[in-house]
């Protein structure tokens, strides 16, 4: 058996991206003085830790299917010292890490690229990475869905795992779920310890912690007991903490004693980098053509476009073909032709009515409040950046005059993007939760 036999049956039977990033790592060792034991190095760590977690049975399965016999794995570090006995069991490893925490070892600063639209949320978080508790405590990074928040949240954890760190990462609800057990349990001592023992918390996603009254509580606690410690605490949200409804103002006011840091939708040019490092990242290859005209006609999230680089891979793949912009052009067509199609004016409307907490009717009546403007600002500005509507059908649709009172909506929401803050927040969440179906 060597590494090559491995590595082709695990190609053939995992995913290209996590092949590519994780598995084509792996070097075959030796079988170990118990002929069942097969052992396997890996460049660090993290990616040992992860492999464990979410990778043994693929390569359990790749070694049965060469052996004829069901092994036992052990995932070393090159150049580690032998472990101790006990930890030679890959199932006592496994279990041991239960409590810890999994980080995705691709997700790292060198893997981040940064251009204007996420520079300050990279810089803060490396200067956290690099001295926790002391500068920027809490961090608190915000902005729309699949533009890098975990993905920096996860790099401030990997970078401190490597150092030797105790490094708690969760979402708020595993967070919250961690907590409801504890209670049920009456085991708040081992929850305590966990949360309050470490020397960064690294939470996600807080937006959800919105109404959950015994888990702010209890987090509120957490936060102080941390903080007065210098331990550092990092938190990320798709909206800034003083638009989180029902947080109590006691977390809300917390939450910006440090830092506050927005990701915003990349340019084009950073677009184009992040197409041109993930093609890197999984092993595609893409001409020039191809990576503008991606960058160009997707304008969502960054887990879209990877989502489609991997999608053109395979049918390469498939096609036994190499990628170039006909076959791009082919397999996207439908996509950024639905992108449009598939999202409804009366989807936006309700959406946006959702957000900002009025009737989807009062859109389409005649009303004239400064709120009801504003939501009928906002919608027509996302129907004329996210569907094929022109101007005199939304102007129909919305029971307006003409398409003229419409382009001045249109020009009003442009200069309030320039200009207030707030108001682009606003549409930045809002447009990616249309493009996400999050309604
Ligand atoms: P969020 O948590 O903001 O929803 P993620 O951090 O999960 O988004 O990012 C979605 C995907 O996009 C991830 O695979 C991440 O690696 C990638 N990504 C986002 N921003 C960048 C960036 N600036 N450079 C490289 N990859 C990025
Ligand atoms: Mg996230």
């Amino acid at each position: 058996m060597n590494t090559k036999d491995v590595l082709a049956i695990l190609k053939e039977e995992s995913t290209a991206t996590d092949y590519e990033r994780f598995l084509k790592q792996l070097i075959y060792k030796k079988s170990g003085s118990n002929e069942k034991l097969v052992i396997f190095e890996v460049p660090n760590k993290y990616l040992a830790n992860w492999i464990k977690t979410k990778f043994l049975n693929n390569i359990k399965y790749a070694i049965e299917k060469i052996t004829n016999q069901k092994p036992k794995i052990e995932i070393k570090v090159i150049g580690e010292k032998k472990g101790t006995k006990k930890e030679q069991s890959d199932s006592i490893q496994t279990s041991k890490l239960g409590d810890s925490t999994i980080l995705n070892p691709s997700y790292t600063f060198d893997s981040f690229v940064v251009g204007s639209s996420n520079q300050m949320a990279f810089n803060a978080s490396l200067a956290v990475a690099k001295k926790p508790g002391v500068q920027y405590n809490p961090l608190f990074i915000y902005g729309g869905t699949g533009l890098g928040k975990t993905h920096l949240l996860q790099a401030i954890g990997n970078y401190n795992v490597e150092l030797g760190k105790t490094v708690i990462y969760v979402t708020i609800e595993q967070f919250m779920n961690d907590f409801t057990f504890a209670l049920r349990n009456q085991n708040m001592e081992h929850f305590r310890n966990k949360y309050r023992k470490c020397d960064l918390l690294l939470i996600d996603d807080v937006q959800f912690l919105s109404g959950k009254e015994q888990t702010q509580e209890e987090f509120f606690h957490t936060f102080n007991e941390l903080h007065s410690a210098n331990k550092q605490i990092v938190m990320t949200s798709d909206r800034l903490p003083s638009q989180i409804a029902s947080l109590v103002d006691r977390l809300k006011s917390r939450f910006e004693w440090g830092l506050t840091a927005d990701v915003q939708i990349p340019g084009l040019e950073t677009k184009i980098a992040i197409i041109e490092k993930k093609s890197e990242l999984n092993g595609i290859k893409l001409t020039k053509d191809v990576i503008d005209y991606i960058a160009t006609n997707l304008d969502n999230s960054i887990r879209e476009i990877e989502g489609v680089l991997i999608r053109i891979n395979a049918s390469a793949n498939l096609l036994n073909q190499e990628i170039n912009l006909d076959l791009v052009k082919n397999l996207l067509k439908e996509q950024i032709k639905e992108q449009k199609e598939n999202i409804k004016l009366p989807d936006i409307i309700n959406i946006v009515a959702k957000e900002l907490n009025i009737k989807p009717s009062d859109i389409k009546s005649k009303k004239r409040t400064a709120t009801v403007a504003n939501a009928r600002r906002i919608v027509i500005y996302l129907t004329r950046e996210l569907t094929h509507n022109s101007m005199p059908d939304i102007a129909k649709f919305l029971g307006m005059k003409d398409h003229s009172s419409i382009s001045h909506n249109i020009k009003k929401a442009n200069e309030l993007i320039e200009q207030d803050e707030n108001f682009k927040i606003i549409i930045e969440n809002l447009k990616n939760k249309v493009i996400n179906k999050e309604w």
